[in-house]
């Protein structure tokens, strides 16, 4: 279990969390949501040790992280910043073979087991014929699975996703997050994803924290925790939520009708 108590984090002066305390359960996809600047990347870049905490404390099944070694922590949790970069002589397979590198001996590189995992990792995401490739000839979808294969091949319990599905044409979108999703049905996974849309956070997330200025607005799963009022309260936007096929969709007010379609509004009349 991952836990923030009472964590304030500020860059020079100023606090960008505040007296922030949640905590992630174990074998499910959380979605972190929130407007730009409300603190969404500093929470993952802190529980990563990234960035100093002034007070409280971020503690993985009991224990503060920051009596973990870099290591020990990189075994545990996987992060994906929210930008990736690779050398363009990076081929999808040295990608892959990276991500084991926190378990590697300090000689021996890859194990047999290891060479399996990242065998798996390219299978689970569809690149396995792909290996070979330089990961920055991929497209954008192929490059956002492949960077979501190197977390899967760092066999890490608990999955740090800092916006998974940013540039990804909508079916992708959806392709990711089915992969996101299994990450934790099919491999017991826990993954925080910050997501922006309501709509792919109802229909994959199990779990929601919802967050402005650095504080928790809400949180809790999905089902009890998305309404008009969490999403009033966490983006200042009037919104209907309604359920359809068994899932939340979250659709944003128009300030007026005159920006709606005559011959649209006919068709629903
Ligand atoms: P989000 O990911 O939710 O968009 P961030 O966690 O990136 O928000 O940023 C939260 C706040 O911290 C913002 O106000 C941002 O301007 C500020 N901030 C982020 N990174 C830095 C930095 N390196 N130095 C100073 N301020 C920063
Ligand atoms: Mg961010």
């Amino acid at each position: 279990m991952l836990e923030l108590d009472q964590v304030a984090v500020s860059y020079g002066k100023a606090p960008v969390l505040a007296d922030l305390s949640v905590r992630f359960a174990p074998g499910r996809l959380t979605a972190l949501v929130g407007p730009n600047g409300s603190g969404k990347s500093t929470l993952l870049k802190a529980v990563m040790g990234f960035l100093p905490v002034q007070s409280g404390t971020i503690t993985l099944d009991g224990r503060p992280i920051r009596t973990l070694a870099r290591r020990a922590l990189a075994r545990r949790v996987a992060y994906l910043p929210q930008e990736n970069r690779c050398p363009d002589y990076m081929t999808l397979g040295e990608l892959v073979e990276l991500a084991g590198y926190a378990r590697y001996s300090l000689m021996g590189g890859p194990s047999d087991r290891d060479r399996a995992l990242f065998r798996d990792a390219l299978e689970t995401v569809g690149l396995a014929d792909m290996a070979h490739r330089p990961v920055n000839a991929l497209s954008g979808g192929q490059k956002q699975r492949a960077w979501i294969a190197m977390v899967l091949a760092q066999d890490a319990e608990i999955v740090l996703m800092d916006e998974p599905v940013n540039h990804l044409d909508v079916k992708y979108q959806y392709a990711v997050m089915d992969l996101v999703r299994s990450l934790t049905r099919d491999h017991g996974r826990t993954v925080i994803a910050v997501l922006h849309d309501m709509n792919l956070t109802s229909a994959y997330a199990d779990d929601v924290v919802m967050l402005r200025g650095g504080r928790v607005v809400a949180a809790g799963p999905v089902a009890q925790t998305v309404d008009a009022d969490s999403v009033s309260r966490t983006f200042d936007l009037e919104a209907d939520i309604f359920v359809r096929d068994g899932r939340l969709v979250c659709l944003p007010r128009l300030a007026g009708t005159g920006t709606r379609l005559p011959e649209v509004r006919a068709r629903t009349a």
